[in-house]
Parts: structure tokens; sequence; C-alpha cells
């Protein structure tokens, strides 16, 4: 590595070091200053990613609350008490504990990499006008929200505007298709990834709702392949299997602006990182997103296989794993770390609290 590239390299872990150590500007007022200043948040060093995240891993290692999506038969399988908690940051550098090298369905998590990929193909105004940008406030599969909605198919976060999302990538057939979305996220996660086939059967021959969803969507001419192909490969496409690290580095790539840290490949144009992190904070929890805005205020995504990836912008991804599920969906052990992890750090886009 020459001198630039090392400098290059250290820039943004410098600042990132730094970042958290600002004073607030004191400001003169007429008003009595209060009795305590808060202090700003701590900055975070490597010692202390890695407290935080065997923290958060012990802090609700004994939650066990919820349960297993089982509306997938496979899903209901994957042992519930795995637990995995991972940070990977902007430079590169991952911080685990837990279940982090279990490969798990990445499910809707997958949604908005996807989304990514048609922006880079026909830009972010397409994901705008022919699949929308709304949050619905309604369940991740909504039909309602499908119909109600009848101009767009409602964001490509939610199932019937995921389905249009991968009908909108740019292939010569469902084939081609699948193999342009697992390459892109092979190179997102800096991995070779493969799809878990017990899940993508069992979950094919269980989707007749998203193939309704998908119909729906056809009947009003907002879906753009083949509806029943588009439901197919989208299926797939939420079986490929990643573990929490593999995640974090997705994850990550947001984090520092479309370039993969590990491999510092452009995967994304830096125009469509803060359209993917808009959508992911209106919808990324589904009817939970106005929520998890209040509590962690980080643009996120979930899925029904237990993983969520957070990221916080030019930072780092912060990545939970674990299957118990709430009635939205929701890892709830995944949440509760990363709203600590979020909260400790003094992360959330919207101010640290302190
Ligand atoms: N494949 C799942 C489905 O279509 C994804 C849902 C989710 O993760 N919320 O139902």
């Amino acid at each position: 590595m020459n001198s630039q590239r090392v400098l290059a390299r250290l820039f943004p872990v410098v600042l990132f070091l730094f970042a958290g150590c600002a004073e607030p500007v004191a400001h003169v007022s007429a008003s009595p200053a209060p009795a305590t200043v808060a202090a700003a948040p701590p900055a975070a060093n490597a010692g202390d990613l890695q407290r935080l995240v065997n923290e958060a891993h012990a802090k609700f290692q004994g939650v066990t609350d919820g349960a297993p999506a089982d509306y997938i038969p496979e899903l209901a399988k994957v042992p519930a008490d795995l637990f995995g908690v991972a940070i990977v940051t902007a430079q590169g550098d991952v911080y685990t504990a837990g279940d982090v090298d279990y490969s798990f369905s990445i499910q809707s998590v997958s949604k908005p990499f996807t989304a990514a990929l048609v922006m880079q193909q026909q830009g972010s105004d397409a994901i705008a006008q022919k699949i929308g940008v709304e949050p619905t406030g309604l369940k991740f599969n909504s039909i309602m929200a499908t119909q109600i909605i009848p101009q767009v198919s409602v964001n490509p976060l939610v199932n019937s505007g995921a389905i249009a999302s991968v009908s909108m990538v740019q292939a010569k057939n469902a084939k081609a298709r699948f193999n342009t979305i697992l390459d892109f996220f092979d190179r997102l996660s800096a991995s070779k990834l493969k799809v878990l086939d017990d899940i993508y059967k069992s979950e094919a021959a269980t989707n007749q709702r998203n193939r309704a969803h998908a119909y729906i969507l056809a009947a009003s001419e907002r879906i753009y392949s083949d509806p029943m192909e588009a439901t197919d490969v989208y299926t797939k496409q939420c079986s490929i299997g990643v573990t929490a690290k593999q995640l974090g580095i997705m994850g990550a790539t947001l984090a520092n602006n479309g370039i993969n840290p590990l491999t510092h490949e452009r995967l994304i144009d830096a125009k469509y990182v803060p359209k993917v992190l808009a959508i992911m904070m209106m919808a990324g929890f589904y009817n939970e997103s106005g929520m998890w805005a209040y509590t962690a205020g980080l643009p996120a995504k979930t899925g029904v296989g237990g993983g969520i990836v957070a990221v916080v912008p030019g930072k780092m991804a912060i990545v939970g794993f674990s299957p118990r599920l709430n009635d939205a969906g929701n890892s709830i052990r995944a949440t509760k770390a990363i709203e600590y992890i979020v909260d400790q750090l003094g992360v959330n886009l919207f101010g640290s609290g302190r």
C-alpha cells in the first residue's frame, strides 16, 4: 500500500475516533446554567466496540420472548437460542460476539440491497416512480396496503414492493436475474454466498400470499417481469444464507458510502446511498418503523430469519441475529442488542441524547 492510500485509510479512522470527543458548543444564555452538564458521548476505540458487542450479547442472552417465524415451515426448525452481535466499521474492522458464523436466511434484509441494485441500473427515480417510498404503517405482507395504494406498490421494503424491485432487475431471464442479485450480494458481503435450499423450497411451497401480491401488482401494471417468475426470484433472494459478520460487511458498505470497506470496490454510487438509507429509516422495521426511529434513530432493516442490520452513516454497521420474533416479524434480541449499542455509543442520527 502506498503512503497516500495508507493516509486515506487512516483518515476516517481518526475522524471516527475523534467524532465522539467533540465538546458541546457553549452558548451564552440569560437563563441559569443547568446544575450538571451531560458529557458528550465517549469516543469509541477498538476496545470499546469489542466490549459493547460483548456486553450487548451478555445482557440480552437471557431474553426468550417471542418465537421463530413458522409461516415458512423450515424457519421454525432454526435453533431459537442462536444469538449473534456484530459491528463492522466503515474502515472494515470487525467486532463480534456469539453466533456470528451461523448462516441464516437473509429474508427481508435483502430488500434494500436489491433496491440499491435497481438504483444502480435505472436511477433512484425509477424506484420512487415505479414502486414508491412511503411507509405503510401496516405489516410487511399486508395485501390491503398493496391494494389501497394503487399507483405504486408501496415501497421496496414491504413484500409487494420487494417483488416489484426484483422484477426491475435488468437481466435476460429469471435465472440471470437471480444470478445478478446473488453476484451483487457476494460483492457487498465480500463472500461467496449461497441459497439455503431447504428454506427456499419450504417458502416456495407456501408463498401463496406473495404470489397474490404479485398478481395484484400485475393487474395494475406495477410489476415489470412475469409475476410468478419475480415471486420465485424474490423467494430465492430471501433464502440466501448470510452470517451476522457477512451481513455486517453488507451494512458497512452502506456506512462507507457504497464502497465495500474490505475489498474497496465501489458497489453503490454515493448519490444513491442516502436514498437507500432513507427508505430503511422510513420502513425498515415495517409497522414498528416509527418506534424504531423513536428509540434508535438509525436506518435499519429486519428479516424474519432473525437478522437486523442498522447503519451509522460514515461509521459502521451494527448487526444482531436471533430467530425469536415479535408480532411485527422483528427479532427481539437483535433489536435490543442494537438499541443498547446505539445508546452507549450515542450514534442516534437525531442526536446522542446526552
Ligand atoms: N421471505 C419472507 C416473506 O416474503 C420475507 C419476510 C420478512 O423477512 N419480513 O414473507
